[in-house]
Parts: C-alpha cells; sequence; structure tokens
C-alpha cells in the first residue's frame, strides 16, 4: 500500500534560535529562524488520510502568526472533500495542530492515550502548558470523544495498512510521530519531535518541553524508523518547501509532495 505524502504550509512566525533551542544562551550566535506551520496529507488509491489540522484564522491573529492561508481549503485544492475524510491522526493537541478539527466533521480521530489524559488532567490548566493550547480545541475533541470518534492509540500502532504511529512524548505528553509507506520509500513526518532538520541532525530539543529527557529519546526513536531510502520530515522548518517539489502546478509555495 504505496501513499502519496503531501506537506502544506499554512502560516509562518519569525523566530530566533535562542527561541527554537533549548539551553541556547549564547545571545552572539543568536540568528533569525522562521517558524513554518504545516498540516500533511497522505493519499493512496484505498485512503486519504490528513495528519494534524493546523489553526484557523481568529486564533492566528490572536497569537500573532502570520496566517498564509487555511490549510483546509488547500486540502480542497489537492482533491480532498474535508467533510468526507475519514481518518486525521492528531500528532498532538497543541493549539497549531488540532484547531481546525470541527472542519472534519466524519473523521475518526487517532491519538495517543496520554496525550488525552494529559489535556484533561491536572496539569492542562498550569502556566506553559495552558499556553500551548485553546481550550476550544481540547473541548471540541472531548466532545468527538463521546460521539465515539477518537481512537486511542498506547504507544504503536498501524492505523492502516502502510501507516503506523509511533508515541515518543517529548516536546508533549502524548506526541506521535507517523510512518507512511511510499512509492520510493518510507516518509517519516516527525511533527514536533523534531521542529527543524537542526534539532534532529545536533540533538537539539526545541523550547516547548513535557519532558526533556523524552525528547533526546524521541530523536533515537525517529532514526531508528528510517532507513537508506526513509524521509523524514521536520514539522516547522520553511525548507521543507524548498526541498521538494511543488504537489501540482498552481500550488507553488503552498504545498509540496515529499513522498
Ligand atoms: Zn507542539
Amino acid at each position: 500500500m504505496n501513499y502519496q505524502v503531501y506537506a502544506i504550509e499554512y502560516a509562518t512566525r519569525p523566530a530566533r534560535a535562542s527561541e527554537n533551542f533549548y539551553g541556547h544562551h549564547d545571545p552572539h550566535e543568536d540568528y533569525a529562524m522562521t517558524m513554518s506551520y504545516y498540516i500533511w496529507l497522505a493519499v493512496s488509491k484505498e485512503h486519504t488520510v490528513v495528519i494534524d489540522v493546523g489553526f484557523t484564522e481568529e486564533v492566528a491573529q490572536k497569537r500573532k502568526r502570520t496566517f498564509l492561508r487555511c490549510p483546509v481549503n488547500t486540502l480542497r485544492k489537492l482533491d480532498v472533500d474535508p467533510e468526507a475524510v475519514s481518518n486525521v491522526v492528531i500528532t498532538h493537541m497543541h493549539y497549531d495542530h488540532v484547531g481546525n478539527a470541527h472542519k472534519f466533521p466524519q473523521a475518526n480521530f487517532f491519538v495517543q492515550e496520554s496525550e488525552m489524559a494529559f489535556w484533561t488532567g491536572k496539569y492542562a490548566s498550569k502556566g506553559h502548558f495552558k499556553s500551548v493550547v485553546e481550550v476550544e480545541d481540547i473541548v471540541h475533541l472531548v466532545r468527538e470523544n463521546f460521539n465515539g470518534r477518537l481512537h486511542f492509540v498506547d504507544g504503536t500502532a498501524e492505523i492502516l495498512p502502510g501507516i503506523s504511529v509511533y508515541k515518543t512524548g517529548g516536546h508533549s505528553a502524548g506526541l506521535q510521530v507517523v510512518k507512511i509507506q511510499s512509492e520510493g520509500g518510507s516518509v517519516i513526518l516527525a511533527s514536533d519531535a523534531s521542529h527543524y532538520y537542526q534539532n534532529l541532525e545536533e540533538n537539539r530539543p526545541f523550547t516547548g518541553v513535557y519532558n526533556l529527557a523524552e525528547m533526546y529519546d524521541a530523536f533515537d526513536i525517529v532514526r531508528s524508523l528510517a532507513d537508506e531510502s526513509s524521509i523524514i520530515v521536520p514539522g516547522h522548518d520553511p525548507l521543507v518547501m524548498q526541498q521538494f517539489p511543488a504537489a501540482k502546478s498552481g500550488l507553488e509555495g503552498i504545498a509540496v509532495r515529499v513522498g
């Protein structure tokens, strides 16, 4: 079962290295490091799977992000009807990954048990944790759970032939990465296990931390999933848009095909 895999960019934010690397304290080595925001899409003959859903324009304004375009509309340009999508993987529940879940009324959402437990538990309202989610996004997923639409994974699972998820934790309690079989080999969507190529290449965790030790382990997990033909796609690196060809004519600078 081979999938075509796409990365869809929908927002950006100016950032600096000191904001992107945990424990980066040297002001002389600080430099601009733009953050891009993505969702991903995997399509085979039988299945369409959306991986993360991005945030809305309203949340972009509130959080002062540069909103480029609604990622759900870009799905339509890739011939995907969001209202008919039946499989959505949620890598984790931070605001930039789950804000458009309500635009997928037919979807089953695949999420790690520990991620949902965390955001409905005692630490969700605390300082840093509270700041990286939108309450309404979490509440929506709680409702979808009662609607029977949440599919819980504890660790590793093949959710469809050719698509597996692996819990890494680290950046969030139940962060999961996704491995997808594509024509040329596997595509590993690292999501926030590696925001940038540099995090993984230099073993330098991002500043947003749930468990720092697990963030180091997550680099090893991502590497262990890859072989020579694998493509590892970081979660927030603008380079992804330059590294890969446009998804199709007309989507230059909007979506790229990564596998
Ligand atoms: Zn995150």
